[in-house]
């Protein structure tokens, strides 16, 4: 390799980082916290044990675990010695999880104790792993009936720490499988570039963001591990050099009291954990402690409902959007002077939309023969993209790979509208679109509507098949305080007197319950829903 040729690889993040940044915190729940310095002797450690064991360049090493520091500190080993990092879905059914780690033909998983009943049980299908590294939380021996199997820490403690070697930065980084919504999960590849990248573009956003982030801010992401690496947060965190705090598993409670104990002012997360965390019992307990929480809410539109909820407790809210193909990050809320120039209630609307396309990103919205719709807030297109992090293929899906590259653009089969200011507002998806009498509901709109209703909770709108009409469109909702359907079609007829939808898109029946079916990533589960139908 020519060595003036600086390699954008996960190694290089590190020496600015600790040049400025080495007393900065990472911590975990109250059981661990380790200075940057600290955490990147850790690392190199880590790397050299994974050597010492046999971890080859190109091999998969997976990790189950919830959001820890040996996971953050996997994040860096494993692709820091040109290995590729497996994010398991642990909340997939046990199942689906070998499906995946067969599938990536994992060699070594790094694995928490609380998931080795789950291995052991079905080991000998396990045939493909050479080597498990196990670790606990509590102190002392762990036990398994696992063949060839390590201990993290003893591990790391009789390894020295390794300077990292100048992997070439188109190097496989990682892989993890999208949350199969329909069908089998498929798997996504990024290289070190594209995590490099990504980070960078997140940086750049943030400087644009509402949010006024800076030094003192401290990171929590609610976002797990396993899913679209916590969305390159970690990364980021890291290049810029902040606190970050590591949950664990999710326990509304435990995050409640480490936003208080560690000061935490910024994260991440699908909007029904923000829901989660909102109508925890205790939640008025930690009030002063939420005042100023800065948000970014993805992976699902941010309804307005919510986002009003998040203010009242002083939480300020910011939508993006992404998905698992897409590294994730493609459009964040952007502010310029136009913007900021506006109402307060107007900068709310901005605030919650989709967001305007992040450096770097090449996005389309297109109609059905190609056509880029118009700015008129109206135009239904699909959004189709470039841009330098997105995954080139379904890991050994070369059809699947065809249907989601076509052109030289990524179809991301979500349907959106573009206002006259350039921002997006994703409609639908593709897939959940409600086709009415050849006519289209726009559901994401619709719920975004209800959610406005103070008595409701989450909501999700999804078709039911009709004789008549081809679809109508049902509404699943959960309640804050009781009331009647009837009283819901009453509120939505208000919106259609002013004209904020129409009357057909009322929803032919309204479904209460207790809760709504969630997917692995927690976001609201309209298969499960439509099944229910
Ligand atoms: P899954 O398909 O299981 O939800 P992903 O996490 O990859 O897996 O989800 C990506 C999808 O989530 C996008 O294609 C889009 O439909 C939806 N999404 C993500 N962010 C937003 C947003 N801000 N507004 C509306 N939809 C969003």
């Amino acid at each position: 390799m020519n060595e003036k040729n600086f390699q954008l690889n996960i190694a290089n993040i590190f020496p600015p980082s600790l040049w400025s940044f080495r007393n900065q915190e990472i911590v975990y729940q109250d059981l661990k916290r380790f200075t940057y310095l600290e955490f990147y002797d850790r690392v190199r450690r880590l790397s050299s044990a994974l050597l010492k064991i046999g971890v080859k360049k190109g091999d998969k090493v997976a990790v189950l675990d919830w959001d820890t520091n040996h996971y953050m500190e996997s994040y860096f080993s494993v692709p820091m010695i040109g290995a590729v990092l497996h994010t398991v879905n642990i909340r997939y059914p046990p199942e689906i999880i070998f499906y995946t780690m067969q599938h990536a033909a994992d060699k070594f998983v790094i694995v928490r104790d609380e998931f080795l009943p789950m291995i052991e049980r079905s080991a000998q299908l396990f045939d493909f792993v050479k080597g498990w590294i196990i670790y606990s939380d509590e102190k002392g021996e762990i036990r398994t009936s696992l063949e060839n199997h390590y201990n993290y820490d003893e591990m790391l403690e009789s390894s020295e720490p390794i300077d990292p070697p100048d992997i070439d930065e188109n190097t496989p980084a990682t892989i993890f499988y999208t949350s199969g919504t329909t069908g089998l999960p498929k798997g996504v590849t990024f290289t070190h570039r594209k995590l490099v990248l990504h980070a960078q573009a997140l940086a750049v956003g943030l400087s644009y963001s509402p949010l006024n982030i800076n030094e003192k801010d401290v990171f929590m992401g609610l976002v797990p591990m396993f899913h679209v690496h916590s969305w390159g947060v970690p990364y980021l965190t890291i290049m810029t050099g902040h606190k970050y705090v590591l949950p664990g598993r999710y326990d509304v409670k435990r995050i409640l009291e480490l936003i208080k104990k560690e000061h935490v002012t910024f994260s991440h997360m699908v909007p029904s954990i923000l829901y989660m965390i909102l109508t925890h019992p205790e939640v008025e307990d930690y009030a002063s402690y939420l005042k100023g929480w800065k948000v970014v809410i993805g992976g699902a539109a941010l309804p307005r409902g919510l986002a009003k909820m998040a203010e009242k407790f002083g939480i300020i809210t910011v939508g993006a959007y992404g998905m698992s193909e897409t590294c994730p990050l493609l459009t964040a809320a952007t502010f310029t002077e136009e913007i900021n120039s506006l109402s307060k209630e107007e900068r709310f609307d901005y605030m919650i939309s989709t967001g305007r396309p992040a450096v770097l990103v090449n996005l389309r919205v297109v109609d059905s023969i190609g056509k880029d719709v118009p700015w008129d807030s109206r135009t239904i297109g699909e959004i189709i993209v470039r841009a330098p992090w997105l995954t080139d293929e379904y890991y050994l899906d070369p059809e699947k790979t065809e249907e989601l590259w076509r052109d030289g653009w990524l179809h991301t089969g979500d349907l959106a509208v573009v206002d006259s200011k350039g921002f997006i507002h994703i409609v639908d998806r593709e897939k959940d679109a409600i086709k009415s009498g050849g006519e289209f509901i726009p559901s994401l709109v619709l719920e975004n509507i209800i959610s406005e209703i103070p008595e409701v909770g989450e909501v999700a709108v999804v078709g039911k098949k009709d004789e008549k009409w081809g679809e109508r469109p049902i509404a699943f909702i959960t309640l804050k305080n009781k009331v009647s359907k009837e009283y819901i079609i009453e509120r939505l007829m208000k919106f259609v007197e002013t004209g904020r939808i129409q009357k057909w898109w009322i929803p032919d029946d309204i479904i209460f319950m207790d809760n709504l079916p969630k997917t692995s990533t927690n976001k609201i589960d309209k298969k499960e829903l439509k099944k229910m139908l």
